[in-house]
Parts: structure tokens; sequence; C-alpha cells
């Protein structure tokens, strides 16, 4: 699997780092955001390093579905209450005018009750 030994989220997957995991299994990986912007916010990565979305090839697609497939249920898990009263917000920052600041591919998950920090 490609790792970047330089990338905190590769440290984080590898437990160089310590996490709040919220899942894993085989390639995918959530553990909750160290600055939350809302009651409920985890991320969702690949365990494999790919710097971000605009690197995706057709190959991904089966994993890139497995996540969005995952985030309604890890959601609901983590504590976001029902669609559709409830629901969640997912947003992937991809570049710099995309405001990515880990350059590890993640999707961002936010919700529970309102007002939020920030989203
Ligand atoms: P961005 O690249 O802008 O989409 O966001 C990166 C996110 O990673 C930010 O929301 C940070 O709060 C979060 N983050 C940075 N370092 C850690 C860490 N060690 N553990 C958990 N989340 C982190
Ligand atoms: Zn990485």
């Amino acid at each position: 699997m490609h790792t970047d030994p330089d990338c905190l989220f590769c440290k984080i997957v590898a437990g160089k780092i310590p996490s709040r995991m919220v899942y894993q299994d085989d390639e995918l990986y959530a553990f909750h955001d160290i600055h939350p912007w809302a009651p409920v916010h985890f991320l969702l990565i690949p365990k494999q390093h790919i710097a971000s979305m605009a690197q995706l090839t057709d190959a991904h697609a089966a994993m890139m579905g497995r996540m969005m497939v995952l985030v309604p249920k890890l959601a609901l898990l983590e504590g976001c209450n029902p669609y559709p009263a409830g629901g969640f917000r997912m947003l992937s920052n991809t570049g710099a005018e995309g405001g990515q600041e880990v350059h590890h591919l993640h999707i961002h998950v936010m919700g529970g009750p309102r007002p939020w920090l920030r989203g």
C-alpha cells in the first residue's frame, strides 16, 4: 500500500500520531477532527496515501463508492440526528483554492444540533 512517511494522516493510520478512531477496515480509516466545527465532526480517509481528490483515477472508484455509502452510517453512529430533521454535511477540500491544508484525501463529516462553530 502506498504511504508517505512525511504525511500527517499516513502517520495517524500507522498509529505514529494518536487519533480518536471512529471506524476502520482494510482500506478506510475514520477519526475525530482535532478542531471540531460541529457537535459531530470526523474525517474519513483511505489508508493508502492519495494526496487529494485531484489524483483520483478510475481505479479508485470502488473505494470512493464505499466511502460515500459509509458516511451516512457513521454519521448516525457518531450522533448525527436522522434525516430529514437532522442530517449531516460532508465536504472534501481539494487544493489551495479549495482550502485543503492536509494533503491526504479526506472527507469531513459534520452534524449535530446547530449553531456550529463554522460550516
Ligand atoms: P483540510 O485539509 O483543510 O480539509 O482540513 C484538515 C483537517 O484536519 C482540519 O479540520 C484539522 O482540524 C484536522 N486535523 C489536523 N491535524 C489533525 C490531527 N492530528 N488529528 C485530527 N484531525 C486533525
Ligand atoms: Zn498520507
